[in-house]
Order: structure tokens, then C-alpha cells, then sequence
């Protein structure tokens, strides 16, 4: 057999055709380097969990379309739920050790990233920066914990990119507000204990145009409120996603979020879940890297393995240039937002620059992999199909070109 480029240069880190399976996080140019001691510990203790909790069975749950539950309350045990938050039970971590616990949760599945997302950014979020006292002191020990499970209501059957344009509506009735409407793709929404629900809040007498968006907190049990799980996912098979009904929900009025008022209460709980997918799909990406990379390692085909084709080769290259970029960009931005410099527009790029390099990346192993790619024997194309719902969630791809569009021109581009 002709001497190549890995007998010659032996290294760990690149294996060989015999080389374990075993995951080893892609780190080309030493991030690691730039973490502090807690944030590395975070990262390698959600590694160590996703592999020994979440690998083993997460197959089978997209198989089924079902939720791990059971880890939930492990997920609290780990101080991951509204881990970034401080007070009332959260673990106040700064936002790169958040970031870092994203990356390794999706690593695992779109759907554990997801879960976490919803619970902390979208629902836990709204409570703690835009609740009362009296609301944080109810909620948010038992979300931390994940006694309690929450989701996050905006997207509505017909206004999707276009929140501004929603028509759930409440209105003023006396000691409470009557919520009529409905809402549509929520994560978590069936086995959810709270709903952050944000409707137009309409004055006396007056009209959907004269309403104003609001948060309001909706209970599982509150009469009229039903949420119904939605079937038929080819993406996030592992999350749970439903519609929100509301039909004369009456809600007590110290269940409004009273401290914000217009889309920025939406858009606040978006950046913070937006930052985390930047990181989140990192992971997905990284899985899909070492998958293909171990597999064309292995894979013989004429008489060698295919990772010594120069066209695989550009591939994986391709693959680790734009991960390392990807991660270089995930850290910066988590160092802005724990300085408080970071602006929403600089989400935008990150988000969108790493969901879309994970997707490619996502399809380019799953080609590597030849027909073995659409088993689920591998993780690559059940990574590709979730990220097809993250490349479309929280802002989709386009939306966030036009937020930098108007960045860029001062020209908002989105009617
Ligand atoms: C699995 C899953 C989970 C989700 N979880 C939640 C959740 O927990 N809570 C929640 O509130 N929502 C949730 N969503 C909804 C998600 O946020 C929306 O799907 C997303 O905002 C896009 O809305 P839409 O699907 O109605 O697409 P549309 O807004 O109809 O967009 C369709 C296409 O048109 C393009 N488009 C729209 N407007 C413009 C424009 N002005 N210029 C150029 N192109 C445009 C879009 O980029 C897209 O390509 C979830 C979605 C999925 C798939």
C-alpha cells in the first residue's frame, strides 16, 4: 500500500482510516484558549451530557415524534434553564458559557437547543426584564428547575414575518382581560405550564388598529385556552410544536408583563433567543464535520479511503473554514453582549451566517456519506432537516439580510 499523507504526519487530531468514533470538538484555531475556566467547564460538562443522555436516544424520539421529558428536570439540574438570568434561582452564567452550552445542547438535536431556548430566552426572559416582582417571585425558581415549562406566542396562521400585523387581541374587561385569537408553530406549546402570550391590547370601545402589543402570562387551565399539538414535521421531530387557541380566555390583570409595551417586548426575548442559535447551530455543524470526517476516514472506495480525494478533501476544508469562522464570530459576539456593546443588527449577521453555513454543512455530509447519509443510523440528515426550521425560526434567513439591509442604507426594505 503507497505511504500517504497520514502515515507521514500522524496526528491525533486527524485520525486514520482506524480512528475512534468518538466525538472531539472541532477547535482549529484554539478558541478554547479565549474561555475562561467556567465557561470551558460548562462546555464540556453539557458535552459529556448530550453524549451519555441525549446521542443515545434522541434517534428514536425523532423516529416517534417526541419530546425527551425526561430530561428536563436534568436540564434544571444543570442550571441550564434561564441560565444566563441572575436571581430567583437561575444561574447567572455570563453569555458565552450560555452560547457554549447552545453549541453542545444542538450538537445533540435542534430540539434540546430548542427547548432550552424557549424556556430561558422567550419565556423566562420576558418575566424577569418585563414582569413585576410578584410575577418573577411566582415563576421563575420553578422554570429554573423545570417544574415548570414555558413557551413563547407570537407567530400567528397569517402574520409570520410580519409580527407588527398579529390579531390576537385583548381587551379590557373590568378585573381582567378577555384574549381572543390564535397562534400557530410554538415550541413547547402542549406540554407547556405558562404561555407568554402577546396580543393587542385594544382601549374600551376601540378597534384592533387602536391596539397596542403586550405580553400577557396565560396558564395551562385557564378556561378557553387550548393548545393543541401540531403533526406531520419532517424537521424538529424531537420538539414539541403546536397552535395556541384563545377563545374569551379571561386573564387576572397582574398576568400582563407591565414594564414594555410595542414589538420591541417580542423582539427583546428574540434577540436573546436569536444569540443563542448562533452558537446552537455551531453544534449541529461540528456533529456534521466529525461525522463525515470519521466516515470518509473509513469509507474505502477504489482502493482507498475517500478521504484521500482531493475533491472529499475541499469538502471537509471547506467544512473546517467556515466552523472555525462560525465560531470565531459566536465569540466575539458573546464578549459584546456580556459587555453590554452588542446591537441587534450584529445578532442578525451571526445568526444567519451560522444556521446557513450549518445547513450546507449539513447537506455536504450527508453527500460524503453516500447513501448512508439518509439513515439515521448517522446524525447528518436529521441535523439537516432541523436546521431547515432553525434557518426559517426566529427571523428567517431573508428577514435578517433586509435588518442589515437597513443597517447598511437606512432604507427599511420590508413593505
Ligand atoms: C419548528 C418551528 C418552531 C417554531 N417555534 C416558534 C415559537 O416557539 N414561537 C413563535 O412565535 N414562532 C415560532 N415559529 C414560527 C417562526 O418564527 C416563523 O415560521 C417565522 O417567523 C417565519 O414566518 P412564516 O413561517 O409565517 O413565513 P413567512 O413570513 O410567510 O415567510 C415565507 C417566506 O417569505 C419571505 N418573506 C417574508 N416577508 C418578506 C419580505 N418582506 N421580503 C422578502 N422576503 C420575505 C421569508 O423570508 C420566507 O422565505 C416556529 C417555526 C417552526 C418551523
Amino acid at each position: 500500500m503507497a505511504v500517504g499523507y497520514l502515515d507521514v504526519f500522524p496526528h491525533p487530531a486527524r485520525g486514520g482510516p482506524e480512528a475512534p468514533m468518538a466525538f472531539e470538538g472541532l477547535d482549529f484555531y484554539n478558541v478554547d484558549s479565549h474561555f475562561t475556566d467556567e465557561e470551558r467547564m460548562v462546555r464540556d460538562l453539557v458535552r459529556n451530557w448530550t453524549e451519555d443522555n441525549v446521542i443515545p436516544i434522541i434517534e428514536e424520539h425523532c423516529r416517534n415524534a417526541t419530546f425527551p421529558m425526561h430530561l428536563v428536570a436534568q436540564l434544571g439540574d444543570l442550571g441550564l434553564l434561564g441560565m444566563n438570568l441572575d436571581g430567583y434561582g437561575c444561574a447567572g452564567m455570563s453569555n458565552v458559557a450560555y452560547g457554549l452550552a447552545c453549541q453542545e445542547l444542538e450538537r445533540g438535536d435542534s430540539g434540546m437547543r430548542s427547548f432550552v431556548s424557549v424556556q430561558g430566552s422567550l419565556c423566562m426572559f420576558p418575566i424577569w426584564k418585563y414582569g413585576t416582582d410578584e410575577q418573577r417571585q411566582k415563576y421563575l425558581p420553578d422554570m429554573a428547575t423545570g417544574k415548570l415549562i414555558g413557551c413563547f406566542g407570537l407567530t400567528e396562521p397569517d402574520f409570520g414575518s410580519n409580527p407588527g400585523g398579529l390579531v390576537t387581541k385583548a381587551v379590557d374587561d373590568g378585573d381582567s382581560y378577555v384574549l381572543n385569537g390564535a397562534k400557530m408553530w410554538i415550541t413547547n406549546g402542549s406540554i407547556a405550564d405558562l404561555a407568554i402570550v402577546w396580543a393587542k391590547l385594544v382601549p374600551p370601545g376601540g378597534t384592533l388598529a387602536d391596539g397596542r402589543i403586550h405580553g400577557f402570562i396565560v396558564e395551562k387551565g385557564d378556561a378557553g385556552f387550548t393548545a393543541p399539538q401540531m403533526h406531520g414535521k419532517h424537521s424538529l421531530r424531537a420538539s414539541v410544536t403546536s397552535e395556541l387557541v384563545f377563545d374569551d380566555v379571561r386573564i387576572p390583570k397582574n398576568r400582563l408583563l407591565p414594564n414594555v409595551s410595542g414589538l420591541r417586548g417580542p423582539f427583546g426575548c428574540l434577540d436573546n433567543a436569536r444569540y443563542g442559535i448562533a452558537w446552537g447551530a455551531l453544534g449541529a455543524a461540528m456533529a456534521c464535520y466529525d461525522s463525515a470526517r470519521n466516515y470518509a476516514l473509513s469509507r474505502i472506495q477504489f482502493g482507498k479511503p475517500i478521504a484521500g480525494f482531493q475533491l472529499v478533501q475541499n469538502k471537509l476544508a471547506w467544512m473546517l473554514r467556515e466552523i472555525t469562522k462560525g465560531q470565531l464570530l459566536a465569540l466575539h459576539l458573546g464578549r459584546m453582549k456580556d459587555d453590554g456593546s452588542l446591537f441587534p443588527e450584529q445578532i442578525s449577521l451571526c445568526k444567519m451566517n451560522n444556521v446557513d453555513i450549518a445547513l450546507q454543512i449539513a447537506r455536504v455530509a450527508r453527500d460524503i456519506h453516500g447513501a448512508n447519509g439518509v439513515l439515521d443510523e448517522y446524525p447528518v440528515m436529521r441535523h439537516a432537516a432541523n436546521l431547515e426550521s432553525v434557518y426559517t425560526y426566529e427571523g428567517t434567513h431573508d428577514i435578517h439580510n433586509l435588518i442589515l439591509g437597513r443597517w447598511i442604507t437606512g432604507i427599511q426594505a420590508f413593505q
